[in-house]
């Protein structure tokens, strides 16, 4: 095997089959979902298929709370795979049998050079200063003088001379001189595989054609070749995209806002579809477009969008996104997310068609589903109200006696509706020479506690009669007597 050249294949003829395979040491992170995403994107695109794997091969570090957590990621940003996942762990035995077969036909060798003998050769290598390479005399030992007794590792035997080139979806020609690739260990002296071996197994025998993963993962490529060179399987076409920093440009890390995917859901209050829109954006466009439903993001997908360079975590980006999303997502969809942060906040029982009736006036101030909650806080409040500094503040003397008679003249007022009200005060205003702002400000403060809410017409309907009467009366009974 002199040289080697994996082709960027083609998806025709064959389905594309693609596939997300975390290592469940973590939670699904910004960069896992991504990489989620574009998978699932390229197989629909294509008609194909998206598959998981849950590399659970480290068995230290791989826990069940991250296996749910992924699966739970994965479900909310609605990136399921088409089959039930496979987990590397539980396949051992196959990785073996590789193992096994590539010493049969000889692209594998049993290495009897012992940690020690390692240690030392790599200190000479840099005593001298020139790199280290596995150089075993093990590699063309003939197998009958292999040792029975001895514990060894089974090494890959990698191609020396030539090089090696990989058309790279994202990434475009990447070579690599065959003599920089070592014959790294497939299986250790216990009989465990190892990583580099079980990925290229699992994506075999899963049927994988496109292998679509960070650039972290690109010189894993090249070792990965050998192997499947080795068994003379095919060739998947692989596509490497650039990891994700931060605004600063430095490596994405928790500093920059970059959380598991669940902190985005439960703390931040953000939409599946705003982070989907928002993951899909990072690293891959289409001309100018920025708002992109899961339908055109299929119909548009390309890998060959995807850019060069690593994309940039822009968390007000994302705001805004969710921003667009709440204002277009149904008014009982979002009640139903909003009403469990009211109750987490020490509301009692909030009224779902009450909260479901007011989302049109909330939605359109808020950014995420925590100031969507506040928002609507006033809603359930019980009397006596608690008061900001602001509002407190605007409930004068003189507030509290227009507040007497803003409450004398609604309770007059029959048909409780939009219209109506507006009428009412707006005559109000007119009648006492004032803007309706005066009247609308202490208004505001007496029925939400607040100086910023929805219009206040809208309020007064939302709380409906008798609560808005309750509270303004409590207001101007708290009046000391003067009057407009
Ligand atoms: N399990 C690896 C990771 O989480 C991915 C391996 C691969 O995609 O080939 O980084």
């Amino acid at each position: 095997m002199a040289s080697g050249s994996a082709s960027s294949g083609s998806t025709t003829g064959k389905t594309v089959v693609t596939r997300f395979a975390p290592s469940p040491t973590g939670y699904l992170h910004i960069g896992g979902a991504r990489t989620a995403l574009f998978n699932w994107l390229f197989a629909r695109h294509h008609g194909g298929k998206y598959l998981l794997r849950i590399e659970d091969t480290d068995r230290a570090r791989s826990t069940e709370p991250a296996i749910d957590a992924i699966f739970d990621g994965l479900t909310w940003l609605g990136l399921d795979g088409d089959e039930p996942a496979t987990f590397q762990f539980a396949r051992s035995d196959r990785h073996a049998e590789v193992a096994a077969a590539l010493l049969a036909s000889g692209h594998a060798y049993r290495c009897y050079l012992t940690q020690e003998e390692l240690a030392e050769r790599r200190q000479k290598a840099q005593e001298a200063r020139r790199p280290f390479r596995i150089d075993s005399e093990w590699r063309d030992a003939d197998p009958s003088t292999w040792p029975a007794d001895k514990s060894y590792v089974v090494r890959v035997k990698a191609p020396r001379d030539g090089e090696t080139t990989i058309s790279d979806l994202v990434q475009g020609e990447v070579t690599v001189r065959n003599e920089e690739i070592d014959d790294f260990v497939i299986l250790r002296s216990d009989g465990t595989p190892t990583y580099m071996l079980a990925v290229v197994v699992d994506d075999n025998d899963m049927g994988v054609t496109h292998v679509l993963r960070g650039d972290d993962h690109l010189n894993n490529a090249f070792r990965q070749l050998v192997i499947i060179q080795g068994m003379g399987w095919d060739v998947p076409t692989y596509g490497h995209v650039p990891l994700i920093h931060g605004s600063d440009g430095a490596k994405l890390s928790k500093r920059h806002g970059a959380l598991g995917v669940d902190a985005y859901r439960d703390d931040m209050g953000v939409l599946p579809e705003a982070l989907f829109n928002y993951l899909l954006r990072l690293g891959w466009g289409h001309g100018d477009e920025e708002f992109i439903s899961r339908e055109k993001a299929v119909e548009w997908f390309d890998m060959a969008d995807v850019g060069k360079s690593p994309s940039r975590f822009d968390i007000a980006k994302l705001q805004n996104l969710n921003g667009h999303y709440l204002r277009e997502a149904e008014d009982a969809r979002l009640a139903e997310l909003v009403l469990p942060r009211l109750v987490q906040a020490g509301y009692e029982n909030p009224d779902l068609a009450l909260l479901t009736r007011a989302m049109p006036v909330l939605k359109v101030r808020a950014k995420d589903l925590n100031e969507l909650a506040e928002g609507a806080a006033f809603l359930f409040a019980k009397r006596p109200l608690a008061f900001s500094e602001k509002a407190q503040a605007l409930l004068t003397d003189e507030a509290r006696g227009r507040l007497a008679a803003i409450h004398e003249r609604l309770f007059s007022v029959s048909d409780w509706a939009l219209e109506a009200l507006e009428a009412s005060l707006k005559a109000m205003a007119e009648d006492l020479g004032l803007g309706l702002g005066k009247l609308a400000q202490p208004l505001r403060a007496a029925l939400t506690g607040q100086t910023t809410s929805p219009g206040i017409f809208d309020v007064l309907v939302l709380l409906g009669r008798d609560e808005s009467l309750a509270r303004i009366g409590a207001q101007a009974d708290a009046a000391t007597g003067s009057h407009i």
